[in-house]
């Protein structure tokens, strides 16, 4: 820590409300802040651009939109009653399901108040003199706050297609992650999904199932492991519940934010027979979890040779499934590792290629050139549409903040300071920009995690640190330029011992055309780097200036 005593004074110019937090988003991430600020005695103001709660909940209403992490995993701990109180349907909670939980937690805590829906921030300036955050909104607002924490989200800014020709379909068009509101009836249409990332592999087994033709065009086969899902076994959910705080505890010392029994042992360490054994087991047990396959062995996620094992065993599984081996080829992944691009969990994925209302376009082999007022059209062929689904990805982690106009010391961008690449400070914090705190931001371990472990802990820092800040008499604290190079050094060291940069990937960047391609979220591990965020605390915020 370093401390310095600038005397501020305030001059925003012109009149605007005086608040100590604007949090950004009211997704998860921004409810819980708002809750524990509101806890703390701090006066907040939350803006979300959706016309509902929730985040990607609220937006991702596609059909078979559900979480990837067990329902019992994938929920606030804050509140002890809370986590009893509920009860969850599924092993992995549908949309709708998430989005009941996330508004009944707004009801049950009194949060709606303080949330401004459809309301974009457009720009957070930082007053020098002021110190302080001068947040504008695109319904004309403007709000003065001491502290700007972007709980902006991950995966919020969706990603289209490159080819020309977007607006001139005269068809329904939808994005997975802007879809609308109410029922959207695909029965006896002409149907396109372009994707078959996370939410293409959820979408097209239901939309085949109602559709008069499925056309799916994918550009990178994917893993597609069994989800498995079923209704949640209330024996399981009373036995968890009864040992929440076991629970949640092991999840926040775990790699990935849930816990699993420790691998002690690499894929080539052991025989063929007890490797594959292992790998069937995963793929056939019905309370598998998505890492389960990543972390059966200490070196799925270094060694390529031992990666292939577990990629083999998933191409063979989908050449005994699809009965076309020409389509099966086609869906079986290669040239790049298995778990560092998102793998996927899906319910009758494969098995939906038998259909004979689906077909398969291979974009490697006949690239994506144009969409037309018909439909798509590649190097190959032309095809008429009635709907084009887009499942197409996001801008992901630095998307939703470059959307901002977010300017810090000297009038210094945020977009423009990452322009190489971002830089954070625990990926919670930018050197330039105080009191400027992201939560889940990139160089931590966000995405690479159960995010509600991730959101959680951040959540927990910040208000802990501002609640520091208040009692010490700081006014101000920002990450050094030093402790930021660092961080990103160690983000980028530790990426590199493992498979993660062998592939392309929203992780790298690597989706966005331009984009800088490193890694974006810390894989470091969930637990050693809670420790890595207490310990800089402890040791009164060393890489932090606090100012008084
Ligand atoms: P994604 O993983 O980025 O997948 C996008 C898909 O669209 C990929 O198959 C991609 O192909 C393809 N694509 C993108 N641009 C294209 C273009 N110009 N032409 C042709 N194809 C193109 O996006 P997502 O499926 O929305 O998932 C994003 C993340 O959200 C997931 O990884 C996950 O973290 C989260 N998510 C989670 C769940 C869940 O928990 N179940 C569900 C949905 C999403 P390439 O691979 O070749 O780029």
């Amino acid at each position: 820590m370093t401390m310095t005593s600038e005397h501020s004074a305030s001059s925003t110019g012109q009149e605007a409300r005086e608040i100590d937090a604007v949090v950004v988003g009211a997704g998860f991430a921004g409810l819980h802040m708002l809750y524990k600020l509101r806890e703390l005695g701090f006066s907040v103001q939350v803006y979300e651009a959706g016309g509902g709660l929730g985040g990607t909940w609220y937006w991702n209403r596609y059909p078979g939109a559900r979480v990837d992490v067990k329902s019992m995993y994938y929920n606030y701990s804050f509140d002890p009653e809370l986590e009893q109180e509920w009860e969850w349907t599924e092993k992995y909670p549908p949309q709708p399901e998430l989005l009941r939980y996330i508004n009944h937690v707004a009801d049950r805590f009194d949060l709606r108040k303080d949330v401004r829906l459809r309301t974009r921030v457009t720009a957070a300036v930082y007053d020098e003199s002021a110190a302080r955050w001068r947040i504008s909104t695109d319904q004309g607002e403007v709000v003065s706050a001491r502290f700007a924490i972007m709980a902006t989200g991950c995966l919020s800014v969706a990603k289209m297609v490159e080819v020309p020709g977007i607006e001139a379909f005269r068809g329904r068009s939808f994005h997975t992650g802007n879809w609308p509101e109410g029922d959207v009836d695909f029965t006896g249409r002409r149907v396109a999904v372009i994707g078959t990332g996370a939410s293409g592999v959820q979408v097209i087994p239901l939309v085949a199932e109602v559709a008069e033709t499925l056309t799916v065009f994918q550009r990178t086969a994917n893993y597609v492991l069994p989800a498995h899902n079923h209704t949640i076994d209330p024996e399981f959910q009373r036995a968890i519940k009864s040992r929440y705080r076991d629970v949640r505890k092991a999840n926040r010392e775990s790699s990935f934010g849930i816990a699993q029994p420790e691998a002690t042992k690499g894929a080539l360490e052991v025989s063929e027979e007890e490797r594959n054994a292992f790998y069937r087991r995963v793929w056939e047990d019905k309370d598998s979890e998505l890492v389960s396959m990543l972390v059966g062995f200490t070196d799925i996620l270094a060694d390529e040779a031992a990666n292939e094992t577990a990629a083999q065993f998933v191409r063979d599984r989908i050449a005994e499934i699809v009965t076309d081996p020409a389509v099966a080829r086609i869906l079986q992944p290669s040239g790049y590792p298995f778990g560092v691009k998102r793998p996927c969990l899906g319910t009758n994925y494969y098995e939906t290629f038998n259909r004979p209302n689906v077909r398969l376009v291979d974009l490697r082999a006949t690239p994506l050139t144009e969409v037309t007022e018909s439909g798509l059209a590649t190097t190959e062929e032309n095809f008429e549409f009635d709907d084009i689904i887009y499942a197409t990805g996001y801008d992901a982690m630095t998307g939703a903040l470059d959307a901002i106009d977010i300017r810090g010391r000297g009038g210094v961008s945020l977009r423009e300071k990452w322009a190489g690449r971002p830089v954070t400070y625990l990926g919670l914090a930018v050197a330039g920009f105080p009191n400027l705190f992201t939560i889940t931001g990139p160089g931590s371990p966000a995405v690479l995690s159960n995010m509600l472990v991730s959101i959680e802990q951040h959540v927990d820092w910040v208000a802990d640190a501002m609640d520091r800040m208040r009692s010490e008499g700081v006014t101000t604290m920002e990450a050094e330029a030093d402790a930021e190079q660092e961080w990103t050094r160690h983000v980028d060291e530790v990426g590199d011992m493992t498979l993660y940069p062998k592939a392309d990937s929203w992780y790298v960047g690597s989706n966005v055309p331009g984009k800088p391609r490193v890694m974006y979220a810390y894989i470091g591990g969930v637990g050693a780097y809670r420790e890595k965020c207490d310990q800089v605390a402890a040791d009164d915020y060393d890489g932090f200036t606090l100012t008084r």
